[in-house]
C-alpha cells in the first residue's frame, strides 16, 4: 500500500468548520459523517482523524499524526516537540488576564502576590515571571470565569475573543498576554513521501489564502484615461485591456489586495473609471 499522510483535526469545537472548509478549499475531498474519528479522502492519499484539540500535539509528536491543525495557545501550552509549519489566520483569539469588573487595575504590578485560575498555566507563568510578577496559579480545566465570583482566586487568565463572556461574568479584561491563530503542524522527522505530501498541501494552503487577500476588478474607462489608471492598478503582471464594443472605450482586468480595495476604487473613479466590478477569487498561483 502506498503511503498516506494523516491529518489531526480538532473533531468538534471552534477550530473544526474552519479546518474542514480549508481542506475542502484544498480540493481534498472526504467524508465526516457524526460521530466519525477517521475517514480517508477520496482524491487525495491522506487520511483524517477527529480528535479533542488539546490531544492533537500529542498525537503529532508521537506520529499516530503526521500533520496537525491547532491553536498556537494549545501547541505553546502542551509544549509538544512537533515543528510549526505555517500560520492558518483562523480562529484568532486572545489569552488575556482579567479582575472583578469593580476592582481598581492600574499596572501588572498590581497582580502581584494574588491567587490567578487558568486552563493556561504555562502560558501564564512564562508570561509573570518574564515580568517579575510572583501569583499563586491555580490550574482548572473550564468554566475558568467563574473562580473569582465563587472566591477561588482574584482574577484569571483565559481565551477572550469579543469579551462578551467576561461582561457576563462581572470581569474585565485588563492585560493580553498571548495572541493565538490556527496553525498547521508537523511531526519533526517525516518521510520523504509524506514530506511531499505536506508539500502539495503547503502549497494548495497558500493559494487559497493568497486568493482570499485579493480581489479580481474590472472596470471600464474611456481610452484616454488608460495610462493613468494602470499607473494606478498594480496588478500580478499588468493589468489586460480589450476594447468595448463602443469606439473610444475599454475593459481593463486585474488583481488589487483586499486591504488596498477602498484606496484603489477612489483614485480609480477620480480617474474616469466606470461600472467597476470587483469579484472574489477562487484560488491564485503566484
Ligand atoms: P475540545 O473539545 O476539542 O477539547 P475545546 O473546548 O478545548 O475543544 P474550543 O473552545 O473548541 O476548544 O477552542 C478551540 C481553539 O479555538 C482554542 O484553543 C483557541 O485556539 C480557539 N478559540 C477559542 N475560543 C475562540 C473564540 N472565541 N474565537 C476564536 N477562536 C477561539
Ligand atoms: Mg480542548
Amino acid at each position: 500500500m502506498s503511503e498516506i499522510i494523516r491529518i489531526a483535526v480538532q473533531k468538534s469545537g471552534r477550530l473544526s468548520e474552519d479546518s474542514l472548509n480549508l481542506i475542502r478549499e484544498c480540493g481534498i475531498q472526504f467524508n465526516n459523517g457524526t460521530g466519525k474519528l477517521k475517514s480517508e479522502a477520496s482524491n487525495f492519499p491522506a487520511e483524517f482523524l477527529f480528535l479533542r484539540d488539546d490531544d492533537i500535539p500529542g498525537y503529532v509528536a508521537d506520529g499516530v499524526a503526521d500533520i496537525g491543525i491547532i491553536g498556537e495557545n494549545v501547541l505553546v501550552e502542551t509544549n509538544q516537540p512537533v515543528n510549526l509549519i505555517h500560520r492558518l489566520g483562523f480562529s484568532r483569539c486572545r489569552l488575556s488576564l482579567a479582575i472583578p469588573r469593580g476592582e481598581d487595575y492600574t499596572h501588572l504590578t498590581d497582580l502581584q502576590g494574588k491567587r490567578i485560575a487558568t486552563s493556561y498555566p504555562r502560558i501564564l507563568s512564562n508570561f509573570l515571571s518574564k515580568n517579575d510578577i510572583q501569583a499563586d496559579i491555580h490550574e482548572i480545566s473550564g468554566s475558568v470565569e467563574i473562580a473569582p465570583s465563587i472566591g477561588l482566586t482574584d482574577a484569571i487568565c483565559d481565551i477572550v475573543s469579543s469579551g462578551s463572556t467576561l461582561m457576563s461574568n462581572g470581569l474585565k479584561e485588563v492585560e493580553v498576554i498571548f495572541r493565538s491563530e490556527a496553525v498547521l503542524i508537523a511531526h519533526s522527522q517525516l518521510s520523504d513521501v509524506r514530506t511531499q505530501l505536506l508539500n502539495k498541501l503547503i502549497f494548495r494552503i497558500k493559494s487559497v489564502q493568497t486568493a482570499q487577500n485579493n480581489k479580481y476588478i474590472l472596470l471600464n474607462a474611456p481610452n484616454d484615461a488608460v495610462e493613468h489608471i494602470k499607473s494606478i492598478l498594480p496588478g500580478m503582471k499588468s493589468p489586460t485591456i480589450v476594447p468595448l464594443a463602443e469606439e473610444g472605450w475599454c475593459s481593463i482586468h486585474s488583481v488589487i489586495k483586499e486591504n488596498d480595495f477602498w484606496e484603489i476604487i477612489d483614485s480609480l473613479r477620480e480617474a474616469g473609471a466606470q461600472g467597476i466590478l470587483v469579484v472574489p477569487i477562487e484560488k491564485m498561483i503566484l
